[in-house]
């Protein structure tokens, strides 16, 4: 069967989610580098929500503004992300069926960081936004790791509770983990997910042992808009965050970490990072032309030949 857009219209409006009614906050200065003039890029995001994606004209990290507050993320992921994600695809996607896809990609992020892991020592994990527990649970056995996951939303908690993993249901940003230190602590498929990026990073930073490692990926914001010729189709309520190379590696060195390698994931899509702990270089930025680049490239794919065809 072929999924038009007309279905894909209907089947998110069957949820009756009123994204507009939920409570938002203003982000009033730029996250990565603290300044305040924005660029708006766009007005709505992929599922047709009235949302707008702004880019921060000093160094080009893109985010949601305004949006959801912490409560709102958190009743989000309590039974609406994996619901709005289904009726998105038009197949279902549950606590469940996502964890064939995690295992996929568990192998592969653990071959990219077994040789950083193997004699080094490392003993403990903990794993930031971790969902079912799935890619835990393989870096445990695959390095004989102790595994800790923090998750928001109680039904993924409960399948990585089944897998024999420490589980906290809250957010990293929020929850107190005392004197406690890891060894090896990773991000995956989260970093868009989380309300205030800098912040998090430091906090991993601090609960990361001497020589911890961290590994950490992100959905490239401009290969999701090259793929889909839309700026609109790569944004989404899900992700406050929209990186990209340039603003992803400033993060990493001004919240205290050195890269050790890159990898543009198998899909295209993904960029990940392993990292360990260095000085932290505050003074961090993207390049201008960087800047420049995306803002051109993004008015580029808002109304080529291609884009507009699209669209019309
Ligand atoms: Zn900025």
């Amino acid at each position: 069967m072929v999924t038009t857009a007309v279905d894909r219209k209907d089947r998110i409006a069957a949820l009756r989610y009123d994204y507009a009614a939920q409570p938002k906050q203003s982000v009033t200065s730029c996250n990565l580098c603290g300044a305040t003039e924005f660029v708006i890029l766009t007005h709505h995001d992929r599922y047709g929500y009235p949302v707008q994606a702004h880019a921060c004209r000093r160094c080009g990290l893109v985010f949601l503004n305004p949006r959801m507050n912490a409560e709102a993320y958190g009743s989000f992921y309590n039974g609406v992300y994996r619901p709005l994600v289904s009726a998105f695809h038009g197949r279902l996607i549950d606590a469940r069926t996502i964890q064939d896809e995690q295992r996929e990609y568990a192998r592969e992020r653990a071959e990219f960081i077994r040789p950083f892991i193997t004699d080094s020592g490392a003993r403990t994990l903990l794993d930031i936004g971790g969902s079912t527990g799935v890619v835990a649970h393989h870096f445990v056995r695959e390095f004989g790791l102790q595994g800790t996951l923090i998750d928001p939303a109680p039904l993924e908690v409960e399948q990585a509770q089944v897998l024999g993993l420490q589980t906290v249901t809250g957010l990293v940003e929020e929850h107190d983990f005392g004197n406690e230190r890891f060894d090896v602590v990773i991000i995956c498929q989260t970093v868009d997910h989380l309300l205030d990026v800098g912040g998090t990073l430091a906090r991993v930073r601090q609960l990361l042992s001497k020589h911890g490692l961290l590994f950490i990926d992100i959905v490239d914001f401009r290969a999701a808009y090259l793929r889909n010729w839309s700026v609109e189709d790569a944004t989404k309520i899900d992700h406050p965050y929209y990186l990209t190379e340039p603003t992803m590696v400033a993060y990493l060195r001004r919240s205290g970490f050195a890269i050790l390698r890159s990898d543009y994931a198998a899909d295209h899509l993904h960029v990940s990072y392993i990292c360990r702990p260095d000085a932290a270089d505050e003074k961090a930025m993207p390049t201008s032309a960087s800047v420049d680049e995306l803002l051109r490239e993004v008015r580029y794919v808002q109304n080529s030949a291609h884009g507009a065809g699209l669209k019309a």
